[in-house]
């Protein structure tokens, strides 16, 4: 019998998004953009107040708390707040739920890979308008028609940021399908789209508890529009999804976005360690376009990336490097903490000098 045959025919054909690797042993990771410094002191609190006998229990499903604590914390209204398993879960809904053209939705060549495996998989047309020679989007190819457009600001694996009247000048010329920013690192660079919600109906913004927050492993993420958005996104959760979000992290959560002391605290200092770790890669003769996220994407015009990557690896120190044709000369650094990025630079120092 030919199994093949039974499974979704979207599954056969989609090339599956690779994750970088994730280590369980003790490695200095500069490869996934995970935050390296613990999340803020009243998670750790909540979570060991947590009432062992709740867990009984299911969660609330609408996650009330949570969304009220980010509706109060972005100063819109609750029916504007919808929460996901991580922005991966949000976006994948997103795409289920915005994207239901015959006209093709619109994402960068180069951009966040998931992208491309969600289009595939849930049958959507897309094109995908290349970068420019500096890795920046040209709005012009966002102006024609199209079934949606999606793009991260700042992008990845870029971290190139485009300021929020680029963001707008693209909402101008789409008023009438979705635009999704995702907004994964926005808060180590600049305006969020956020700003622009109230003049277009038509925005979703994307953000995440992964990066700023320090929460990757509570996978939490949330998306932000106008409330008739919102309430199809909410259909489509309880539709196609049975994901709600475990309790821990509901409890979690909300922890974290009351605590902006903390959060401006930590993301002050990454944005610091990343322009330091910019005038180091620039000493090594590495070149990179101007990194806004807490991540650099460089790449040594003496060097080959895939080796230096495998060097890397062998002392300890993932970094990520992707195999695809226009950046296999790239290497993406996660921004670590400043001793981490000490050792991945002395390192480099010594491997360059003596290869
Ligand atoms: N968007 C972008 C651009 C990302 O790089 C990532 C992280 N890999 C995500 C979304 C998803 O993050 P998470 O699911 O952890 O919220």
């Amino acid at each position: 019998m030919e199994l093949n045959a039974n499974v979704l025919k979207n599954i056969r054909r989609v090339e599956p998004y690779v994750p970088g690797e994730q280590p369980q042993n003790k490695v200095i990771k500069l490869n996934t953009n995970e935050n390296p410094y613990p999340p803020a002191p009243g998670v750790l609190k909540a979570l060991k107040d947590l009432e062992y006998d709740r867990l009984r229990l299911y969660p609330d499903p609408a996650a009330e708390e949570l969304t009220d604590a980010l509706a109060d914390y972005y100063h819109v209204k609750k029916d504007q707040v919808f929460v996901g398993v991580g922005s991966d879960d949000v976006l994948a809904m997103c795409f289920l739920t915005f994207f239901n053209s015959e006209k093709p939705i619109l994402f960068p060549d180069i951009t966040y890979s998931f992208y491309k495996v969600w289009a595939e998989l849930y049958r959507i047309p897309y094109e995908c308008p290349s970068l420019d020679e500096a890795f920046c989007i040209q709005k012009e190819d966002y102006y024609k028609e199209n079934g949606g457009i999606i793009f991260p600001n700042p992008n990845a694996p870029t971290a190139v940021y485009e300021n929020l009247e680029f963001v707008e000048d693209i909402l101008e010329h789409n008023q009438d399908v979705i635009v999704i920013v995702d907004e994964a690192y926005i808060d180590f660079a600049g305006r969020s789209a956020l700003e622009l919600l109230d003049k277009y109906p038509n925005l979703i913004v994307v953000q995440t508890f992964s990066k700023a927050r320090s929460m990757a492993g509570m996978r939490i993420g949330y998306a932000i529009g106008n409330p008739e958005l919102i309430k199809y996104l909410n259909d489509a959760k309880y539709s196609f999804n049975s994901y709600t979000m475990n309790l821990p992290s509901l409890v979690c959560g909300i922890e974290a976005v009351r605590d902006k002391a903390y959060f401006k605290e930590v993301t002050d200092k990454i944005v610091e360690t990343r322009e330091w770790s910019k005038k180091e890669l620039k000493e090594l003769g590495f070149q990179f376009p101007d990194a806004k996220a807490n991540f650099i994407f460089a790449t040594h015009p003496e060097y080959d990336a895939e080796e230096l990557f495998q060097a890397l690896k062998k002392e300890g120190i993932y970094v990520r490097h992707w195999n695809s044709e226009r950046i296999r000369q790239y290497l993406r650094i996660t921004i670590g903490t400043k001793e981490e990025m000490n050792i991945l630079f002395n390192f480099l120092q010594e491997k360059l000098k003596n290869s």
